[in-house]
């Protein structure tokens, strides 16, 4: 007889032809008490078979590509086998607020005497107990480190902590963070923190919370408050006991049985350990001796510690381990997935390699014009959108006039509104959720553009709002025409102005950077005006045509249609580029 790698026992007497309680009287006399809806695995059902007539021996599957093992682990968590798992909760808020200090107090709390000296060196993520049930904490607190895990394509956290300061109140970050969370679809509860202080009002907190459209309970909304002193330690309790009262809610499942995957939540070269990594595991039992792949690493699992350091030989459903046996350090971010053997393993791995490299082939740019043929293909329902202005009159006009824009085939999404420029929490947050920044009058802070260039977030930016709502409304309708953007080429500064000949008057200048060619695209900018939009209809060195002058050089530059320079003014070259695409 043919069996699955695991099986409830009913399912078990089915294929016996015999009633579950013949199955598990069995199983009592193999020693196992077991209940009729509890999975066992195979090794297990395979003791009781032969009292039935029966010698079991492990199906045969199909031949599948190596990738769909990856997903077997989430995929085979159908309701057969599921378990409620505790919750993993990450904390968020805006700078200073005390997210640490909460994710150290609630740490502590859990450390009984003689415990302390083994947790110095913390592994990213903790797990404590209250009342017997527990729960998982990220210890990277912040909405930037979260969303980066998201956009990675894992979502590793059940709850978002908002801890908002009561002394201090609703501040920039966190309303990135309460949007941040929404965007992930997570359920809030709000940590109103360092209510020890005198000047402490937690009701402002809550009315100001009101206007971001978190309705707390006192206010008769679902959003739970808890006041805290994360200093003074108080509230802890109360906190702990919301989060899983909103656990509870959620009906939080895995199956301890399937196959172990999850996430790498950090990973490291340790000089005496070699590659060491932090893993949350998801689904499934993860064990010594797994073979185990994460992207393109893979390894064997060879030791396995719990947050508290101490070693141990299986870590389930929400639980964080750190493990030792990746043969290369895996990526921060990267889903895991537990393997049956070490040839599967390098296979998967293989196939991973080819995938990363097709994947960089592929521009997996996300465009405003690529949303446009998405939702004309009927691929998406939503236009995703992070709006960045000058000002918090401007965010509003913007989003006032963007809201009301809809289609009958899409409509208009507003992941995040602010104020400032484009920060790397906005390309994190458009790339986790597929969306795109219009930042009107406002540039892109430098951290954030390599961020935007890694993650092919697309950037529009705008000094007109009527054109961010006429884009917009053309990409809703699937009309709208591919942008292109102006890359400035070279620029020079004007020092005499001369005739040549019939060209008319022509500009001696000297070119600070970049380089200027015949016929390109060119405009004179005189005390930061554009006084003309033209193309370079001569470049001269000496008494000799060319087609190129460089950074450093003098040269004379005639421009086609305009004569009337002046010493200072500043020529500059461009090229009209097809935006990111
Ligand atoms: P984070 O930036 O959000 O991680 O904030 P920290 O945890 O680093 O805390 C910022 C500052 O606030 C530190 O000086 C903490 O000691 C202080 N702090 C944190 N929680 C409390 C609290 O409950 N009461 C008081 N009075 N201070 C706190």
């Amino acid at each position: 007889m043919q069996l699955p790698p695991t099986l409830t026992v009913k399912h078990l007497a089915d294929l016996l032809r015999v009633s579950p309680i013949d199955v598990i009287k069995q199983l009592m006399r193999n020693g196992v008490m077991a209940a009729i809806n509890q999975v066992i695995d195979f090794d297990l059902a395979a003791t009781v078979t032969p009292a039935f007539g029966y010698r079991a021996k492990p199906e045969e599957r199909a031949k599948t590509p190596v990738t769909d093992v990856l997903h077997a682990g989430v995929a085979s968590d159908d309701d057969v086998g599921m378990n409620s798992r505790s919750p993993v909760v990450t904390i968020l808020g805006h700078v200073d607020h005390g997210k640490t200090t909460l994710l150290d107090t609630i740490r502590d709390s859990r450390i009984t005497e003689g415990e302390v000296g083994g947790i110095t060196q913390h592994i990213g993520a903790y797990q404590v107990d209250y009342n017997g049930q527990k729960v998982t904490f990220l210890d990277t607190p912040g909405h930037e480190a979260f969303t980066a895990i998201r956009a990675r394509g894992a979502q590793i956290t059940d709850i978002a902590i908002l801890v908002v300061a009561a002394d201090d109140g609703v501040m920039p970050q966190t309303v990135e963070a309460i949007d941040h969370a929404r965007a992930a679809e997570l359920p809030i509860i709000v940590a109103i923190n360092k209510i020890d202080l005198p000047d402490a009002q937690p009701d402002r907190v809550k009315g100001q919370l009101l206007e971001h459209s978190l309705v707390l309970e006192d206010f008769g909304g679902e959003i739970i408050g808890v006041p805290v002193s994360a200093k003074n330690r108080t509230g802890i309790d109360d906190l702990l006991e919301s989060i899983l009262v909103v656990a509870e809610i959620s009906e939080l499942k895995a199956n301890p049985g399937s196959p172990a995957s999850g996430v790498v939540i950090e990973s490291q070269l340790d000089r005496n350990r070699g590659p060491v990594a932090t893993l949350l595991v998801q689904s499934g039992t993860l064990k010594v001796g797994n073979s185990i792949v994460a992207g393109t690493a893979w390894g064997r699992i060879r030791a396995m510690e719990n947050d508290l350091r101490r070693r141990i030989k299986q870590a389930g459903p929400s639980v964080p381990v750190e493990i030792q046996g990746f043969r290369s350090v895996p990526q921060a971010g990267d889903r895991f997935v537990v393997v049956p053997n070490p040839k599967t393993a390098r296979a998967l791995v293989q196939e991973n390699v080819v995938k990363g490299e097709e994947e960089q082939n592929l521009s997996r740019a996300l465009t405003l014009e690529g949303v446009m043929s998405r939702i004309s293909a009927g691929d998406v329902k939503e236009l995703n959108l992070i709006i960045k202005a000058d000002a918090q009159g401007s965010v509003e006009a913007v989003r006032g006039s963007l809201q009301r824009l809809d289609s009958p085939s899409a409509r208009v999404n507003i992941l995040h509104a602010s104020a400032g420029g484009v920060n790397e929490s906005d390309v994190l947050l458009a790339s986790a959720s597929n969306a795109i920044i219009l930042a009107f009058n406002v540039g892109t802070e430098p951290s954030a553009e390599p961020a935007a260039e890694r993650e092919a977030v697309e950037i529009r930016t705008y000094d007109i709002i009527y054109q961010i709502i006429e884009d917009v409304e053309k990409a809703l309708k699937g009309i709208l025409e591919p942008a292109y953007k102006d890359v400035v080429q070279g620029t020079a500064t004007v020092r005499a102005v001369f005739r040549a000949g019939r060209v008319g008057r022509a500009a001696g200048v000297i070119v600070n950077d970049g380089r200027f060619t015949r016929g390109i695209a060119a405009r004179v900018i005189r005390n930061g005006n554009v006084v003309t939009e033209s193309s370079v209809s001569s470049l001269r060195r000496f008494k000799d045509d060319v087609n190129e002058v460089t950074a450093g050089f003098e040269c004379g530059i005639g421009i086609v249609g305009f004569e009337d320079f002046q010493e200072g003014d500043v020529i500059e070259s461009h090229r009209r580029e097809r935006s990111r695409a």
